[in-house]
């Protein structure tokens, strides 16, 4: 009698089978059994942790053609990204094995104590609220860190990536995890995650997806004083300055906005160019948006793929045609692609203003967004005026005033000359609406750690 989860292509809408959720006593006794096994495992030395890590490593690389077809399958992206965001999950795997001393080992710390130390011990389990636009690099980008820090985790991930879901935890175990150490939870409903929140067996929650969805879980994590990151939507800047070189540029423009067919946080959203360079930049963007291939998500060729379910076509035009209404030139697409799945031609609109939907809120989808700036003072102001603050792009042939004008944008990522993206070297999250607290790097392998002063004299 228990419920299941559908799963459907996106690509053509056709059922992709589906997945029973666990019933009430099988989530009591997986919470359990993963309390349970992180018992054991804090216990375990970080050469140990590290070993399974490369472990990890090593099986997303040899396995990396059936991970790529299941996500692509599962939510549409086309399989060469999917390939690249396996092999990613890979490096940084290693990449925490290879620092797991250096940012775990207790830090000596000069008192007028015989000796003080700064200890990093694990918080205990860790649920992990994840969607699906990069299937397996949200979980693992969480679990890595996490569980190399002595914690375990529960994952609940968005249910339409269920199948990714499961392959991951099964992942974790062939590695040689304890099992039940990090587990998949296939919930009937997101309305359970609040009852699991509130569980003693759960120390603390991380959540990547929307607004709406991160202070739902914020507000049942403050309710259980239990410790939260959030990483939420971003409606991120990409600033060109009249003195970039618009050629260079603009490829690495289309790249920004239509990565993961425009289903990303961190994708440059709005494009705010100082100028009339700006009329350059528009023809060039036009031809190259237009070259893009749409197609199936399992085709090599494939630039742009379906989006992940039938309803972000509706945001996505309400967007564009209010947008539109309201002023907005368009240069190109607009519209839904006619025929099986969720395509929607890659847009690109002209002379938007801060007051239209494509510039207030966060588009999730193919959709470009082109304003004007009428110096670089205000090209900054503008990409200032929102209420995200994930990460901001700079464009321009000088350096330092790059950094200089890019650090006027509230943000938790400035690129000057380089399209934004994540990377395991360096902390990642953002300021505002778009979250707080951070993933990767030293800072996020610590977040989900009890920081301990020993002072002993
Ligand atoms: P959601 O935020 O709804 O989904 C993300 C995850 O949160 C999923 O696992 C989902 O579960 C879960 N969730 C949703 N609501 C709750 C809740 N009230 N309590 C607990 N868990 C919840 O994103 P959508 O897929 O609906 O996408 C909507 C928009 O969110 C996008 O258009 C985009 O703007 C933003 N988004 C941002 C992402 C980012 O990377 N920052 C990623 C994905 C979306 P379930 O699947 O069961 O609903």
């Amino acid at each position: 009698t228990s419920a299941s989860i559908a799963l459907i292509d996106p690509s053509t809408g056709d059922s992709l089978g589906s997945v029973p959720a666990l019933d009430r006593d099988e989530l009591d006794a997986a919470l359990s059994e993963t309390l349970a096994a992180q018992r054991a495992w804090r216990t375990t030395s970080l050469a140990e942790r590290s070993e399974l890590l490369r472990n990890v490593a090593r099986m997303l690389r040899d396995e990396v053609e059936d991970h790529a077809t299941l996500i692509s399958r599962e939510m549409g992206k086309p399989v060469t990204e999917a390939r690249a965001e396996v092999l990613k999950c890979a490096t940084t795997c290693d990449f925490y094995a290879d620092h797991a001393e250096e940012f775990l080992s207790p830090k000596a710390v000069e008192t007028e104590a015989a000796t003080s130390f700064v200890a990093y011990e694990p918080l205990g389990v860790v649920l992990a609220v994840m969607p699906w636009n990069f299937p397996y690099w949200q979980v693992i980008r969480f679990a890595a860190p996490t569980l190399t820090a002595g914690n375990g985790g529960l994952l609940k991930h968005a249910s339409n990536v269920t199948g990714s879901a499961l392959a991951i935890e099964s992942l974790f175990e062939r590695a040689g995890y304890p099992k039940g150490l990090l587990r998949t939870l296939v919930l009937a409903d997101h309305s359970l995650v609040n009852e699991i929140i509130a569980d003693v067996r759960v120390a603390a929650v991380t959540l990547t997806g929307s607004e709406k969805a991160g202070a739902s879980v914020a507000e049942a994590a403050g309710r259980a004083l239990k410790k939260t990151v959030l990483e939420l939507g971003g409606s991120d800047p990409f600033v060109i300055l009249a003195d970039a070189d618009i050629a260079a540029v603009t490829p690495l423009a289309v790249r920004a906005r239509f990565v993961n067919t425009g289903q990303s946080c961190l994708c440059a959203k709005r494009f705010i160019v100082e100028g009339d360079v700006i009329d350059r930049f528009e023809a060039g963007l036009k031809t190259a948006v237009e070259a893009l291939k749409i197609g199936e998500p399992l085709d090599d060729a494939t630039q742009i793929g379906p989006l992940a379910k039938p309803s972000f076509i509706d945001d996505i035009d309400r967007q564009v045609q209010e947008s539109i209404a309201m002023g907005a030139r368009l240069v190109t697409g607009g519209y839904r692609i006619d025929g099986p799945g969720n395509y929607y031609a890659p847009t690109v609109l002209a002379d938007v203003t801060p007051d239209m939907p494509v510039f207030r809120e966060e588009t999730f989808g193919p959709v470009l967004a082109l304003v004007r700036a009428d110096s670089p003072a205000h090209a900054i102001e503008l990409a200032d005026d929102s209420q995200y603050g994930l990460a901001a792009s700079v464009w321009t042939a000088d350096m330092q005033a790059g950094i200089d004008l890019g650090l006027g944008i509230e943000s938790g990522a400035l690129f000057v000359n380089g399209v934004v993206v994540s990377d395991p070297r360096l902390p990642f999250g953002g300021v505002k609406l778009s979250g707080y607290g951070r993933e990767l790097s030293v800072e996020g392998i610590r977040e989900f750690t009890n920081v301990r002063s020993v002072w002993a004299g």
